[in-house]
């Protein structure tokens, strides 16, 4: 029979640390309550994080430095955490694989991460945390600060343009396209169960507020400016069998929304298409996968890594 787990069963006992009013309170929130939500046992998931204050966003279970998830998890290395995610998921196919993770992380150090785990379009959910500044270090400009602006953590306006994160995720190749607002935890929730469910790489570029540092992009600031991308119609789905003239209507309605920023900023989901996953693809390559994937292998004293390597190798 199978177990029947309550949401406090997600989270660690460790309290969390951040600042008061922090929006990564609420991404937290939602993504327990989804885990519970979708019924998957805390056993058979790992959260992979990065750095910044969004890194506890996971399971750390060193009694001195916990974090606040109670699955399995890794927080990893700098900008890396995709190629974790990347690497647990087609190492082993069955584990619900979310990776977490802030915009400096994302966009700046690990770029390039970002656009080739778009390319490869792998079944696992990124929450990427928004808040335009290294809130770890005091306040430095991420790649998501307008140019111009100037919170209060910086001496003078940033000199850099602003990265779009979702303009970065439909280029890179992202199948499901979502923005999200830290504080409307019943639409990220609903959010995090689709890009969960979506069959391919999903992305959800939550905005989150940082009260320590960013005074631009507050609460306050935010709260009258959020909507529901949806209530003027739009709809983010993709057929397959789009004529030419239709996509490129579709991709013009996704760019336009997906920059609408200022007094009004929806959020929702903008794009949401199928296209073969990379399981599918190494699936193609390699008889028998995922039934064969490295975990389900027996383990051999000494190993047998380069046996796999070789079996992998695409
Ligand atoms: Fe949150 Fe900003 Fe504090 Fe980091 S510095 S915990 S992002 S409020």
């Amino acid at each position: 029979m199978a177990i029947k787990f309550q949401l406090k069963d997600y989270k660690a006992e460790t309290h969390p640390d951040w600042c008061p009013g922090c929006g990564d309170f609420g991404i937290l929130n939602a993504i327990q309550s989804s885990l519970f939500e979708l019924e998957l046992d805390p056993n058979n998931v790992a959260i992979f994080s990065g750095i910044g204050c969004s890194g506890k966003s996971n399971h750390y279970p060193n009694p001195h430095t916990h974090h606040y998830l109670e699955t399995y998890g890794i927080h990893t290395l700098h900008g890396r955490v995709l190629p974790f995610a990347t690497g647990a998921k087609l190492a082993n196919p069955h584990l619900a694989v979310i990776a977490v993770g802030g915009d400096g992380d994302g966009l700046g150090i690990g770029a390039g991460h970002f656009v080739a785990a778009g390319r490869r379009n792998l079944d696992l959910l990124y929450v990427f945390y928004d808040n335009e500044v290294y809130g770890l270090t005091k306040g430095q400009a991420a790649p998501t600060l307008a140019l111009g602006d100037r919170p209060k953590s910086l001496p003078r306006p940033n000199v850099q343009s602003k990265l779009n994160p979702m303009l970065e995720a439909f280029a890179a190749g992202f199948t499901f396209i979502a923005r999200s607002y830290a504080y409307n935890i019943k639409e990220l929730k609903f959010l995090i169960q689709e890009g969960y469910n979506h069959p391919g790489l999903a992305f959800i570029d939550v905005l989150q507020p940082c009260p320590t540092y960013n005074n631009l992009h507050t609460k306050e600031w935010f709260g009258p400016r959020v909507y529901p991308v949806s209530q003027d119609g739009y709809d983010p789905v993709v057929p397959a069998d789009l004529s030419e003239e239709d996509l490129s209507r579709k991709v013009g309605e996704f760019v336009s929304k997906a920059t609408e920023w200022g007094e009004k900023i929806p959020t929702g989901i903008f794009w949401r298409h199928l296209s073969p996953t990379f399981e599918e693809r190494v699936a193609a390559y390699t008889p028998g996968y995922p039934e064969i994937a490295p975990a389900t292998r027996e383990l051999i004293p000494g190993g047998r890594a380069a046996e796999l390597m070789e079996e992998f190798a695409l």
